[in-house]
């Protein structure tokens, strides 16, 4: 260990006594330490102090893992049980989160360094309200009867889990994306196993224990801890049928390809550049506001961020000025600070990161007009970014930043606007601030990428499918279409005659 476990204050009791650990993988029911007995650190980014030691998963823990899911999917422990009975379990592991909820929060507070309170009203009542919402579906999972042009033939189909999914989440909404990732499994009716984020393997950990206590079988899901070779050996292992990933679009081009090869089905939610327009007519505070927090919530460490501001010329300074107005008094700090509005970025490599882009676009020529420091002391703060800049070419206008960082750009027409929009690699969100509804439904239709959003930034629901166009993924979660990504269609021939 690097340093001593020095965990906040600020925590309560229930928090503290899970945060310190022991740390134990969940595997069939167990906790187990890693074959090997490795562990690694998980590091508090409001001051890079040890939180605990986490057990490393290597190959062997891997192998068991993918073992118990099968298991547990071969003896129909999961669904052999009626879908009415799936219902009531998932309804019972959304409860347990709700009843942790304080708990909860805290965790992932501590260990991610997001501001407490946006913690529980957002990432941990969502992810409850995900698993609730996808313990609707195994009563309404249905095949088709098939009006086949041959005579006395009975044709049908049925819808069926594909089996074990292999899903692997990152760390800037931890539980949050675990709850995207296992509602839609357990309600296909598949089993999990699940690979938490090296920086962020607290509240996964938690999650699987009160899966388990809700009544979840053995071996349903499983979590292990580790790092990418973990996540790598999880894809590579033949029992995995299915792989879910979130994630960097490096990464997610490299389990694309070995999911092809492998021919195992695969769901990837990667990066985004995500443009967020301004349209002249638009009710100026609101898209100021809005502007902000698409960029600055969770300190920029969003995928679907609104990291390129288009603004028409006409109100170019005007919004700027409000800009740097509410970015002057943001209170940056640490998560479990209760004034705290922006916290500190997930890790020392990824401040290290975010400054990279920060001289970059100085070098480049961009105009820095506020932020652009980091905040003396051990933590990973860096204050909020605002760059101005004339030309789409440069870096930080191009490349995923991942942090508090954003490029303001002017345009003069909505043609342009809507071509250099959509002149990037990604395609996950775009924005539109307009009071003007032809020009929004325009711009809706010409936009490519997965949501647009009017008037409003990251506005979403466990019904409303979510992913990316182009680079920023395959496939959508949420709604039936991501339930649909884990099942597989049979289509069933009877001869009657
Ligand atoms: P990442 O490497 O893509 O990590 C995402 C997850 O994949 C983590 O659980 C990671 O494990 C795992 N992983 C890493 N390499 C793997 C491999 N070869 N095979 C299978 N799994 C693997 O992302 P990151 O390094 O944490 O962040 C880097 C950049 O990715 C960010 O700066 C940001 O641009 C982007 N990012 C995007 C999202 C998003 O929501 N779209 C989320 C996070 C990051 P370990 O973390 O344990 O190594
Ligand atoms: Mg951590």
């Amino acid at each position: 260990m690097t340093t001593a476990q020095a965990l906040p204050d600020a925590l309560s009791e229930p928090a503290r006594a899970f945060a310190a650990g022991p740390h134990r993988l969940v595997i069939g029911g167990e906790r187990l330490e890693a074959a090997d007995g490795r562990t690694f650190e998980t590091l508090d980014p409001a001051t890079g102090r040890l939180i605990a030691a986490v057990p490393y998963a290597g190959a062997e823990d891997v192998d068991r893992a993918v073992r118990a899911a099968r298991e547990a999917f071969e003896d129909r422990r999961w669904t052999g049980i009626s879908a009415a009975a799936r219902t009531s379990a998932m309804l019972a592991f959304a409860d347990a989160i709700d009843a942790k909820a304080d708990e909860l929060a805290e965790l992932e507070s501590l260990d991610n360094g997001k501001p407490l309170k946006l913690a529980k009203r957002v990432d941990v009542k969502l992810a409850a309200e995900h698993i609730r919402y996808f313990a609707s579906w195994p009563t309404h999972i249905t095949g088709e009867v098939l009006p086949v042009a041959q005579r006395g033939m009975h044709c049908y189909t049925r819808k069926e889990p594909v089996g074990v999914a292999g899903q692997i989440i990152p760390w800037n909404f931890p539980i949050l994306m675990a709850a995207w990732k296992i509602g839609p499994a357990l309600a296909a009716g598949c089993t999990i196993v699940l690979k938490p984020a090296e920086q962020t393997p607290l509240t996964a950990l938690r999650l699987g224990e009160l899966a388990l206590e809700a009544g979840l079988p053995e071996g349903v899901l499983n979590v292990i801890t580790g790092d990418g070779d973990t996540g790598a050996a999880l894809v590579d292992h033949p029992g995995v049928d299915k792989i879910a990933f979130t994630g960097s679009t490096v990464v997610g081009r490299e389990i694309g390809g070995k999911a092809g090869r492998a021919l195992k089905r695969v769901t990837l939610e990667l990066g985004g550049k995500s443009p967020n327009i301004i349209l002249p007519d638009a009710d100026l505070e609101q898209a100021v506001r809005g502007a902000y927090q698409a960029i600055y919530y969770n300190a920029g460490q969003a995928c679907n961020a609104g990291s390129r501001l288009f603004v028409h010329s006409d109100q170019y300074d005007d919004v700027m000025s409000g800009l740097i107005e509410a970015a002057g008094k943001a209170r940056i700090g640490p998560g479990l600070d209760p004034g705290t509005q922006i916290g500190p970025l997930i890790s020392a490599e990824q401040e290290q990161r975010v400054r990279g882009y920060i001289e970059k676009g100085k070098d480049e020529g961009a105009e820095l007009l506020t932020g652009g420091d980091s905040l003396e002391g051990d933590g990973w703060f860096v204050e909020p970014t605002l760059f101005s800049a004339t030309s789409d070419d440069l870096t930080i206008a191009r490349e995923e930043i991942f942090g508090p960082v954003l490029v303001a750009l002017p345009y003069d027409s909505i043609e342009e606007v809507a071509r250099r929009a959509n002149d990037t690699e990604y395609g996950l969100a775009a924005g539109v601030w307009t009071r003007d509804i032809a020009k929004a439904h325009q711009l809706a239709a010409l936009l490519r990428a997965g949501d647009i959003w009017i008037n409003t930034w990251s506005a979403g629901d466990p019904s409303a499918p979510f992913g990316g166009f182009k680079a920023s993924g395959v496939g959508r979660e949420h709604g039936r279409e991501g339930l649909e990504a884990y099942l597989e269609n049979k289509t069933v021939w009877v001869n009657l005659g």
